[in-house]
């Protein structure tokens, strides 16, 4: 049997039972499926059409934001019955079946993941009492297995193209019989604004309605995966702008050691002045000393000189005395 691969061209970028240490938080042994690469020079974002591998049947869409973000499930069949899980997508079409190559999804970054890529899950399963039953279930990865399984399956697989038919049917007189024993069936009618008359609901009514909430729950899961890139934007801004904190921050520190460094070589220099201040003073008081001695011994001479037997010649000889006196003291 023919099969395709969900993203064209397939690249692995982790294999099935890598990184358990990565995974234990979630409760497996290890990655669960296969992350396929999604960024390519016409997808720079990562943002690629998810494509069906065989005819698919809608099973389930969600958002769960710490682990696959947002993701859907479908159930394909070969020799066995298969569901896959598509998860970390932008958005998801809206549709109960899709042909094989038509596109169903487009991927992205969601969830748990740190870089664009498209992670795939796939589970053997069993229709059993009218509910999906997952083989397996207790084998560490609650009953995901190596893709490659699902993929040699399809390719061995000698038969066509078929679209899997799970879907749990319910006969109209059960129908009725759980509307006529609901005992919430007026309530959730008038909540759900179907019809004034409940008695006269049809299945059908419930369904469209019922449809129409699975579209607006599409649309809020796209709005909020919009808010959240936008949210990334923001908190990466957020960093940015930390870091412009913090280097403002080391510049203030290190201007004010600068400073700090400047106003105590200055206090440096203040004492060296100080001193040489001091000596210059003593200095000029040894000058007015001997100013003084000079002067006294000049005194001295000149009461002598009025003897009138002294030359000029004794003064100086006197005066010459008495300045030796001073230096020897
Ligand atoms: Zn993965």
């Amino acid at each position: 049997m023919k099969l395709l691969l969900p993203i064209d061209p397939f690249q692995l970028t982790q294999e099935f039972g890598e990184n358990p240490n990565m995974y234990k938080k979630f409760g497996l042994k290890a990655h669960n499926g296969w992350d396929i690469k999604t960024k390519y020079p016409d997808t720079p974002v990562g943002q690629r059409y998810i494509i069906a591998p065989q005819n698919v049947q809608f099973y389930k869409q969600s958002i769960d934001p710490p682990g696959y973000g947002i993701y859907f499930e479908v159930i394909t069949k070969a020799k066995s019955l298969w569901k896959h899980t598509f998860a970390h997508c932008h958005s998801i079409e809206t549709f109960t079946e899709k042909k094989q190559g038509e596109s169903m999804a487009i991927s992205d970054n969601t969830g748990n993941s740190t870089g664009a890529h498209l992670h795939w899950t796939v589970k053997k399963i069993k229709i059993l009492n009218s509910q999906h039953e997952v083989q397996d279930y207790n084998n560490g990865y609650f009953g995901a297995v190596n893709p490659q399984e699902y993929v040699d399956e399809v390719r061995n697989y000698n038969g066509t193209q078929p679209m899997p038919n799970t879907n749990i049917t319910i006969e109209g007189s059960l129908y009725e019989k759980l509307v006529g024993n609901s005992t919430k069936w007026d309530e959730m009618v008038k909540y759900l604004e179907i019809s004034s008359d409940p008695a006269s609901t049809s299945f059908e009514d419930v369904q469209r309605v019922v449809a129409g909430l699975k579209s607006r729950i599409t649309d809020i899961q796209t709005q909020l995966g919009n808010t959240q890139a936008e949210l990334e934007n923001r908190m990466e801004q957020v960093s940015r702008l930390k870091e412009q904190v913090l280097n403002n921050d080391k510049l203030r520190g290190e201007l004010i050691q600068k400073l700090s460094d400047t106003v105590s070589e200055q206090q440096g220099m203040v004492g060296v002045y100080e001193k040489r201040l001091k000596e210059i003073q003593g200095g000029l008081e040894a000058i007015a000393r001997t100013k003084g001695e000079l002067n006294k011994a000049l005194l001295e001479c000149k009461s002598q000189s009025t003897i009138e037997q002294l030359t000029i010649a004794d003064v100086l000889v006197l005066l010459f005395n008495k300045l030796k006196q001073i230096k020897l003291k």
